[in-house]
């Protein structure tokens, strides 16, 4: 059908381009009116949209979505209005097409007139303009309005040419109840009353932007603003939300702002920036100049919230903030360059956070594991970009559904590490560099990922499309796998891919990647050479080397097994390994150890990491028990008494450090560290194996439930929860799990609320496994945010396991229908992903093979990951179960000997 009414459809660019508006207009401005009634969930409006003719034309196509078009007029460049009768809908095209009464000649001027209406998304959508409920101070229900964009959204508010390269400018009017307040990317230029409970609120004109980043907020709010930057910077939230307790961010925002204008080089174009809490939100929206959060990001008491949520608070501001300049200014041509938009932001992050709060360390924590949401920056690009169902990062997308789907965590993580691996090659200095001359050349304009590179190689004088393509372009990253030879004083070092859940097929090893190998020895480190064919030979001083220093390379290292042995006594006795070298060695050996290509397995793991009982540094120690949690999650399915055993191991692994900070464990003084605190909460939260810990919690958790909150402090607050709910012995009733519950419908605090969250999916037992995934499915959770952490939690045991089972096949239909993208993909791979065991795995995969052509598709890229994420456990645990068990028996881990 469409073809015969769109003559462009197909032509311009090949496959699937259907989806993409033709180029015989482009817009160049947009005068909007939006009237938003948020009682009764509908919105109506007009829009005027300014168009320069490029090429004769006979109708007009642009992005709708769910809305209904009421009137059409056209007016030509004469001043001459016609009524168009009627216009085309192309529903799976997310398009309407505009037929025009005669051909316009290109080089004219015309404008397009629409009058509209469409309905207001719940909160849970997540696009468009979207309705959340809270509860006002007045204890009644109120409404509130915000709008998300990014990637399609627009185009269910009005009508647009709703695509990142077709940027114009924007003059919008928003009426609303008089009492509320309206943002908009842009400050106020007027605001009239019109009716007794009407008012007229006027923006001024944007410069040029693209549709994806224009947002609308309505709502009872109030502000704080910090006059520390440049231009005034708010904090917006609603009135039930203590308004000073946003302090910590709005400063954290403007000094990031302070921070990014600096580095740069360029002036921050918009008057103000407002950023707003919004109730219901998932995650963050860096809309220009008027940025939206979910509540917990922004108005969260600083006080009342552990280190590491701050800090994480910080990072996601000083993350959307960098989106002003690289993203907001300059903007991806298309989709496909938005991992840049993403992986730019964090790595501008990581520098910004660096001159701001150095304290942090935060290319330590990146390395080590990033605070957002989970995210283990550079941790998870290793493991994700090992898994078959992986992907490169450059991948061509049109569909909304394609669009949404990249969003991922590969596109991420490993995109960050591919920057700073080119940013340490560069140099830091002519790296920012060649960023600021990006941002001059294509000012308020789009830019393709070529086009930085180009940038950077202008500045450093290097080919640097050719240094970073093959990163990019290609699927995963490599093992270097080492023979020594004591003679020549020479290691041998060949190259292959690397694949957790095992054997590469020759197929997908075909990618040779130039690798600085970067080898610390007691000479200091070699920064020159490289690896470029499959295999070579290098000279080193055997008494101790290891390879990656620093971690700034994207690949794994396997040493031949003396040589870990060698490392694992040389740890502190050389000197020579930063914490940073440390983390490395855990994360590539507990890899190594666990694909089983080599002749190390489980039990050398276990004996590397008895070296560490001295440790003292939590981004190690962090990496330790990420580690022993691994193994945990793969033995899960095992006997109850490998699995105590393995809780023994850790307990005595850890009895030093926590012998030594003795109640300091748990007690925090004022000005202690950000490392400090973070260290004693993850000691905390993984020391439930030890009978003072367990009692401790108990008391603790009775002293919170009798009123008094502040007897828990906050940094442990998450791990008391989950200690006392996931303990039988300790909530052998419903009675803790009831009073949790009622702390989280009547706490005013974001932080109490989102520690009962993530604690309740850890009750184990079934009928509180129940609760647990009723309550999840319930109006009472709004954000996806929180959903997906009651998930993961109910993800992380056994009883947990078999009930997101039930639950996903037993509501298969319905969850198809309801759930799609990023978040139900990994919802889906919550369900999934628990399982350690070949039969389990079998019954999964056919009832997969089942759905197809049901719903399966939706997911298969996060279905694919999971399910090689199993078989990896499966492989790894049929392999090593034996000797595990000799192991841990031989070092005397298990109760008894029978
Ligand atoms: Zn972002």
């Amino acid at each position: 059908m469409r073809d015969h009414y769109n003559p462009f459809i197909g032509q311009s660019s090949p496959e699937n381009a259907d989806y993409r508006l033709p180029k015989n207009v482009k817009p160049t401005h947009y005068d909007l009116h939006l009237e938003p009634d948020l009682e009764n969930g509908s919105f109506g409006g007009s829009v005027v949209i300014h168009f320069d003719v490029l090429q004769d034309t006979k109708f007009i196509l642009l992005n709708s979505d769910e809305i209904k078009i009421l009137t059409t007029v056209l007016v030509q460049s004469s001043g001459k209005s016609i009524k168009i009768e009627r216009v085309h809908y192309h529903e799976l095209q997310q398009t309407i097409m505009i037929p025009l009464p005669e051909s316009i000649p290109a080089g004219s001027k015309i404008r397009i007139r629409q009058t509209f209406k469409g309905r207001l998304n719940s909160s849970k959508k997540m696009s468009g303009f979207n309705r959340s409920r809270y509860v006002g101070r007045d204890g009644k229900p109120k409404w509130f309005g915000s709008t998300q964009g990014q990637p399609t959204g627009i185009r269910q508010i009005f009508p647009c040419a709703d695509e990142p390269g077709l940027k114009a400018t924007f003059s919008s009017t928003l009426i609303v109840d008089q009492g509320l307040t309206a943002l908009s990317n842009m400050d106020i230029a007027s605001e009239e009353e019109i009716s007794s409970d009407k008012k007229k609120i006027v923006f001024n004109k944007t410069p040029p932007m693209s549709t994806y980043l224009v947002a609308f907020v309505v709502g009872e709010l109030n502000y704080i603003e910090s006059n520390d930057y440049r231009v005034p910077v708010r904090i917006y939230a609603t009135p039930d939300r203590d308004i000073k307790q946003g302090a910590f961010c709005l400063d954290a925002g403007a000094r990031a702002m302070v921070s990014h204008e600096e580095t740069f080089g360029s002036p921050y174009p918009l008057p103000k920036l407002d950023m707003v809490a919004v109730p219901g939100h998932s995650g963050a929206m860096e809309n220009w100049g008027c940025v939206i959060y979910g509540e917990q990001y922004l108005v969260s008491d600083e006080s009342d919230a552990s280190a590491k949520d701050n800090l994480s608070k910080a990072y996601v501001v000083t993350h959307e903030l960098a989106h002003q300049w690289f993203g907001n200014i300059v903007t991806a041509s298309w989709w496909d360059s938005i991992w840049l938009n993403e992986s730019f932001a964090d790595w501008a992050t990581y520098n910004a956070v660096t001159h701001i709060w150095p304290e942090w360390e935060p290319w330590s924590e990146f390395v080590a594991g990033h605070p957002n949401g989970g995210l283990n920056a550079y941790q998870a690009a290793l493991a994700l970009d090992s898994n078959r169902g992986s992907h490169p990062i450059e991948v061509p997308v049109n569909t909304p559904s394609e669009i949404s789907q990249i969003f991922d965590s590969i596109t991420y993580a490993k995109g960050c590490t591919i920057l700073r691996m080119l940013s340490e090659f560069l140099g830091v200095e002519v790296f920012i560099e060649g960023v600021r001359l990006h941002l001059k050349r294509h000012a308020f304009g789009n830019a393709t990922t070529n086009d930085l590179w180009d940038s950077l190689g202008t500045v450093s004088g290097q080919d640097v499309q050719k240094i970073i393509s093959i990163w990019t372009q290609k699927v995963g990253y490599p093992v270097l796998s080492i023979i020594e030879d004591e003679e020549s004083k020479t290691i041998e070092i060949s190259q292959h891919r690397f694949l957790q859940s095992g054997k590469v097929p020759p197929e997908a090893d075909r990618v040779l990647y130039p690798v600085y190998l970067k080898t610390k020895t007691q000479q200091g480190i070699d920064q020159k050479s490289q690896l470029s064919s499959r295999e070579n030979t290098f000279p080193v001083d055997l008494k101790f080397y290891k390879l990656n220093a620093g971690q700034t390379g994207l690949y794994r290292i396997s040493y031949p097994l003396s040589r870990w042995k060698n490392l694992g006594q040389q740890l502190y006795s050389s000197g020579l390994l930063s914490s940073i070298d440390r983390v490395g060695l855990i994360s590539d050996l507990r890899a190594i150890a666990t694909a089983g290509q080599t002749e190390i397995h489980t039990s050398h793991l276990f004996g590397f990491l008895s070296h560490f009982k001295n440790e003292r540094n939590y981004f190690v120690w962090r990496q330790i028990l990420v580690c022993l949690q691994d193994v945990y999650g793969a033995w899960l399915f095992e006997d109850s008494s490998t699995l105590a055993a393995l809780k023994r191991f850790q307990a005595d692994l850890m009895s030093k450090v926590l012998g030594g900070l003795g109640q300091d464990l748990w007690s925090f003084k004022p000005g202690e560290s950000y490392k400090e605190q973070s260290f004693k909460a993850v000691l905390f939260g993984n020391a439930a194996g030890y009978e003072i810990v367990k009692l401790t919690a108990s008391y603790l958790f009775d002293q919170f439930m009798d009123g008094d909150t502040k007897a828990v402090n906050p940094n442990i607050r998450q791990a008391v929860f989950r200690i006392v709910l996931s303990d039988p012995k300790l909530s052998d009733n419903d009675d803790n799990y009831n009073k949790l519950l009622h702390v989280f419908r009547t706490t005013s605090s974001l932080g109490t609320r989102s520690d009962v969250i993530k604690a309740l999916g850890h009750a184990t037992c079934p009928t509180l496994v129940q609760k647990t995934l009723d309550f999840a499915n319930s109006t009472e959770v709004q954000s996806t945010t929180d959903r997906n952490a009651i998930f993961s939690a109910l993800s992380a045991h056994q009883n947990g396991i078999d009930a997101l089972w039930k639950y996903l096949t037993g509501n298969w239909d319905e969850i198809v229908g309801e759930r799609g993208g990023i978040m139900g993909g990994r919802f889906v791979g919550f369900c999934v992903e628990g399982f350690t065991r070949e039969g389990q795995l079998k019954k999964v995969e056919d009832f997969l093979r089942r759905q197809k052509g049901n719903g399966v598709e939706k997911f298969e890229k996060f279905l694919e990951q999971s399910l090689d994420a199993v078989r990896a456990k499966v492989g790894w645990v049929e392999r090593d179960r034996k000797e595990v068990r000799e192991w841990l028996r031989a070092n005397g881990y298990y109760e008894d000997d029978s």
